[in-house]
């Protein structure tokens, strides 16, 4: 472990070192069975054991009574693009879109291309997405509301759910699930790739209400309807085993080491505010979105030069910090600080930007 960097890795991204500890000590032989979790068949016990622990553990994690289901999907957080719009719109239904930025804008466009009715309820592509739209007027009849919570590229963050007066909101929290507590009353459907808070990618986790559920399309194929992975487990076909159980692991973790959402937040709250709070205080680095609209979960910033920003990034990953190159699309630099980020991890960061600045002033 003396070899690990810190990692600021937008996602896959940073896992907890004690699961990672915990999936190397028993990785080839899980739990006396004398194969390795990759060779376990789903259809075992073994397996049983684990996806229904995983569920438990989110159940219990973000308080969800018995009107909800979680699934474990493949194809990432995209695929659940076309799948909302797919399962839950007919043809003279309408859906609200929210757009914070580019995975929505995804999200908006799978919508769009199924030739689906929707409506933009908000948007703030008007300021280069730096902001998170309040006060918005939803269309009243919308089967749902879409939005993303956490802006993983801009690095934004809702800080409140918008009040949508009883229409479900379906939510992609892909980057800040299990970063707070919830309140569920508010949601048709949550999901999230897993590779940022929860796992490895490949794994989907997708919480779905009943009547969500009892509601949706029926004449779709087999693998895009949602009942199919409601009703059997999320075990139709082959699921994703080892991401479910690492997923399973990490989840452990928060409730156990993290002590649950609550605490988790509070850390949460204390690490990004530490950075932010430096970022403040500093000559050259500067946050790129509106302070009310900072997010936990991606911290964004900007150098006065592009060439400042390269020498930046060239001389962190020299010392050991990864990752914290900005988006393709909108360039700078980002610190990816997920649940697993430690304090250690940021107040080392912190020390190298300052000394960065004293260099470089
Ligand atoms: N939504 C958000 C908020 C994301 O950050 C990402 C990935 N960076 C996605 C969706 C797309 O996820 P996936 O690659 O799992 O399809």
């Amino acid at each position: 472990t003396d070899k690990r960097i810190f990692n600021f890795n937008a996602g896959p991204a940073a896992l907890p070192l004690p699961v990672l500890e915990e999936i190397r000590s028993s990785f080839l032989n899980f739990n006396q069975s004398g194969m390795s979790i990759t060779e376990i068949s789903h259809r075992s016990s073994y397996f049983d054991d684990v996806i229904n622990d995983a569920v438990d553990r989110t159940k219990r994690l973000l308080k969800l009574d018995n009107r909800f289901h979680v699934l474990f999907l493949q194809g990432g957080a995209s695929f659940q693009f076309a799948m909302i719009p797919m399962n839950f719109l007919s043809e003279n239904d309408t859906a609200d879109y929210i757009n914070t930025g580019t995975w929505s804008t995804k999200a908006i466009k799978e919508a769009q291309i199924q030739k689906k009715k929707y409506c933009v309820v908000a948007s703030s592509e008007d300021k280069d997405f730096s902001y998170i739209p309040n006060n918005i007027k939803f269309s009243g009849n919308a089967k749902y509301v879409h939005m993303t919570s956490n802006n993983t590229i801009k690095g934004t963050q809702f800080q409140q759910f918008p009040d949508t007066n009883t229409v479900p909101i379906i939510c992609d929290m892909s980057s800040d699930i299990c970063s707070r507590p919830l309140d569920m009353d508010k949601f048709g459907l949550i999901y999230a790739g897993a590779q940022k808070n929860l796992g490895p990618s490949g794994t989907c986790m997708v919480i779905i209400r009943k009547d969500m559920l009892d509601a949706a399309n029926t004449d779709l194929p087999t693998m895009l309807k949602y009942s199919t992975y409601a009703y059997k487990n999320s075990m139709y076909n082959t699921p994703p085993c080892f991401g479910i159980y690492t997923i399973n692991l990490v989840l452990k973790w928060i409730e156990q080491e993290m002590g649950g959402l609550e605490k988790m937040e509070q850390y949460n709250i204390k690490k990004a505010g530490l950075l932010y709070d430096f970022i403040d205080t500093s000559s050259i680095y500067k946050t790129t979105v509106e302070k009310s609209s900072r997010s936990l979960m991606n911290v964004t910033f900007r150098l006065p030069s592009n060439e400042l920003e390269k020498k930046f990034i060239a001389q962190a990953t020299e010392k050991g910090f990864g990752g914290l190159k900005g988006h393709k699309s909108v360039g700078g630099c980002r610190a990816s600080i997920y649940n697993a980020a430690t304090m250690e991890s940021i107040t080392a960061l912190i020390e190298f930007m300052e000394s960065f600045e004293k260099e470089n002033t």
